[in-house]
């Protein structure tokens, strides 16, 4: 056999054992920490193996129907899957699975009805926005002009009157809504009625929230919004990816600005993988498992406020919180880094009117997604904010941290993740 055709048939293992050594090591890495990154989640099996198998081979520029490519129908099949159950789920009148990730969703709506210049509306990112709103590090604050609303200083909830004033006054052609670091519930009616008023479009962007909408515990943006976008691995549980959904007479710019616009070539295998996720997400299972994850986000921060933290806003209605953990004398890069060392994976979070750096920050983000996959109950929330606790009051006392770092370990060890590959 030529050296070209063993490859078709050599295990990773054996081929790259580099590469293969740091998948075994996250693995392990996933397994043995707790994981309260609140955009993260551990995908199912199922999902896995779609996104693992031979449809990476194919090229598949167009779409169902309407391809550049020949031997196209098994991809047809798959996508016209992945496009017919987002709909079921979200009620969409039109869905294009095939953006890259949430970012190129969101330029892709911007490039279908903005000129360069236009005015976008988005949430500031210090106040929990994400970069693709219109932060002037991303090209969606290069080539349009933002403005950014941000929550009410005393109350920590989007501030709607600033939404309407700022509105009122830039008359943007854009609104966004949605965000990637706020613990409430976002009303998507208020922002539409913004939007009318100024005769404004509306994105809702529901990166974060997707499986909480799937499952009925966040109200839907639809039929308010005219765009709806989405990353497909967080809450939603999916492959990492992005997803468009509109109103039917967007449907013609926003396929045009994905393909052949911003992209060429669809990833059938990670499509595949959203259609893996979004049949799953259809199902009672997966109701259940957006239900506890809210009420496992719930039980975190009530055994936070206990131990004296202050959390952003004073609680939780979704699947994250941000802890403000000034008062305990520790900076946000502090803490990550202390968690790290006991076990915990969490970021660093700029809170709303942080007088630190994004490098240094006040506060942390924490999300249960991942934990709830891995069977996490409230109960095991409440250890965890105990381990917590005991780590950020005292991140230098070695004995301390390697009390904790087991008590990790033994909880990690009851909820186990997958089975080993083979
Ligand atoms: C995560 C996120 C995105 C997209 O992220 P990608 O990393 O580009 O997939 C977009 N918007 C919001 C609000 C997010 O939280």
């Amino acid at each position: 056999m030529k050296a070209n055709q063993k490859n078709l048939r050599i295990d990773l293992k054996d081929a790259d054992p580099d590469i293969f050594d740091a998948i075994q090591g996250e693995i392990e890495r996933e397994q043995s920490k707790i994981v309260l990154i609140a955009s993260e989640n551990y995908v199912s099996r199922a999902v896995l193996e779609a996104q693992g198998s031979i449809l990476t081979n194919k090229y598949a520029e167009g779409y169902p129907g309407k391809r550049y490519y020949g031997g196209c129908e098994y991809v047809d099949v798959v996508e016209s899957k992945a496009i017919e159950r987002a709909k079921k789920i979200f009620g969409a009148e039109h869905v294009n699975v095939q953006p890259h990730s949430g970012s190129s969703a969101n330029m892709a709506v911007y490039m279908s009805v903005l000129k360069p210049g236009d005015t976008i509306l988005g949430m500031d990112l210090r106040h929990g926005g994400h970069l693709s709103h219109g932060a002037k590090v991303n090209f969606s604050g290069m080539v349009y002009k933002n403005v950014s609303y941000g929550v009410n200083s005393g109350t920590g909830y989007i501030d709607y009157e600033l939404v309407r004033d700022l509105a009122l006054a830039h008359r943007p052609k854009m609104i966004v809504s949605g965000a990637s670091a706020y613990s409430r519930t976002i009303d998507f009616v208020k922002f539409y009625e913004i939007a009318k008023e100024v005769n404004a479009l509306l994105l809702a962007d529901i990166a974060h929230i997707a499986g909480l909408i799937a499952a009925g515990i966040h109200p839907s943006p639809f039929p308010y919004a005219d765009f709806v976008t989405t990353s497909t691995h967080k809450t939603l549980r999916g492959p990492r990816g992005g997803m468009i959904m509109c109103k039917s007479a967007f449907a013609k710019g926003v396929d045009k600005f994905i393909f052949p616009g911003t992209q060429g070539g669809p990833l059938m295998h990670v499509i595949a993988a959203k259609a893996v996720a979004f049949k799953e997400a259809l199902t009672d299972d997966f109701r259940q498992y957006q239900k506890a994850i809210v009420l496992n986000a719930g039980r975190l921060c009530t055994e936070l406020i206990g131990r004296g933290y202050t959390i952003v806003s004073g609680g939780t209605d979704n699947h994250l919180m941000l802890v403000d953990v000034s008062n305990k004398n520790i900076t946000g890069k502090e803490a990550e880094e202390a968690l790290d060392k006991a076990g915990i994976t969490v970021n660093k979070n700029t809170i709303p009117f942080d007088n630190k750096p994004p490098t240094v920050t006040s506060g942390i983000r924490l999300g249960t997604p991942a934990v709830t996959t891995r069977g996490f109950t409230e109960s095991t929330m409440s250890e965890v904010a105990d381990v917590i606790d005991k780590v950020l009051k005292s991140p230098h006392d070695e004995q301390n941290m390697k009390d904790q770092r087991l008590r990790v370990k033994s909880i990690c060890e009851s909820f186990p993740i997958y089975r080993a590959f083979d």
